[in-house]
């Protein structure tokens, strides 16, 4: 990653200590980034873009401000630019500027055969799947201002299977289906499933696909899904907390066998829901630097 510092005022004191950090270090299709932005104590206004979107900041734990970035998984891997201001209390400004090189990766096909009401659902299913994608569609187009979470994100079933498939081109039952954006985490129907981390209830539902689903809203356009479920135990504009049971795993909508299926979404892209739990937004506080 290329980093440069830009003075832009005079006599910016936090400007030569300005920093940013970039998780994860080597940043592929579909992962979810955390922007640090360090020496900034003291600032008054930070703002930043990363390519054409804006960036949204938080103060982070241990000091400092934090973004996060989406990077769908169908984003054309290749260099981007980004871009972060900062303001001190005088209107002094300082910027940074740097590029992240995102990894392109090959994404396996996986053939499944599932019933054929399934795979060609009649003229009246098409226009309830089509209404189910719409729901879902306005739904990523709203960002609620505020973080619900502070800490790390994490793994919603206790002793689930390994998660597979993020990403997967899909044959089914000999036709090339739109991909697989979440992860499936086999686990015996019954098990329960808990929330990755504190948001509130913002859907729950019976889909054709999904089936019985629930999805979290944390905040600043942060979303995570949880499909196939038997049980759902929560309603909707709920607030729940990190690790609160939140339904059981099942078999619902178009699943071959018992299995969590768990997605992310930030400001509509498609993430790894893995990238999610691997981000730690609540750092040790930097080094102070020698004077
Ligand atoms: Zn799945």
């Amino acid at each position: 990653m290329a980093l440069v510092v830009l003075l832009l005022g005079v006599g910016l004191v936090q400007a030569a200590i300005l920093q940013v950090n970039i998780e994860p270090k080597e940043v592929r299709q579909g992962d979810l980034m955390l922007l640090q932005v360090e020496g900034v104590e003291g600032v008054s206004l930070i703002d930043g873009r990363f390519g054409e979107r804006p960036l949204q900041f938080f103060p982070l734990p241990g000091g400092g401000f934090g973004a996060l970035v989406g990077i769908d998984f169908e984003e054309p891997p290749g260099s981007r630019s980004f871009a972060i201001e900062v303001v001190d209390p005088f209107g002094r400004r300082a910027e940074v500027r740097g590029e992240v090189e995102v990894k392109g990766l090959e994404f396996p096909i996986q053939r499944l055969t599932v019933p054929k009401a399934m795979a060609e659902p009649d003229q009246e299913t098409l226009r309830r799947i089509e209404r189910e994608i719409e729901t879902l569609k306005a739904l990523w187009a709203m960002t609620t201002p505020g973080r619900h979470w502070q800490e790390p994100f994490l793994f919603p079933v206790d002793g689930g299977a390994e998660p597979l498939g993020f990403g997967v081109r899909r044959i089914i039952n000999g036709e090339e289906r739109s991909r697989h954006s979440g992860v499936d985490i086999a686990a015996p129907s019954g098990t329960q499933v808990f929330a990755s981390n504190a948001g509130r209830v913002a859907l729950v539902g019976e889909y054709f696909f999904p089936g019985r689903f629930v999805i979290l809203d944390h905040g600043l356009g942060l979303y995570t899904m949880y499909f196939h479920l038997q049980a759902i135990m929560v309603e909707e504009g709920q607030l729940v907390h990190k690790g609160q049971p939140i339904g059981t795993v099942g078999a619902t909508g178009r699943a071959t066998g018992p299995h969590l299926h768990f997605a992310a979404r930030f400001n509509g892209s498609r993430v790894d829901p893995i990238s999610l739990l691997k981000l730690s937004p609540s750092r040790e506080p930097p080094a102070s630097p020698a004077p």
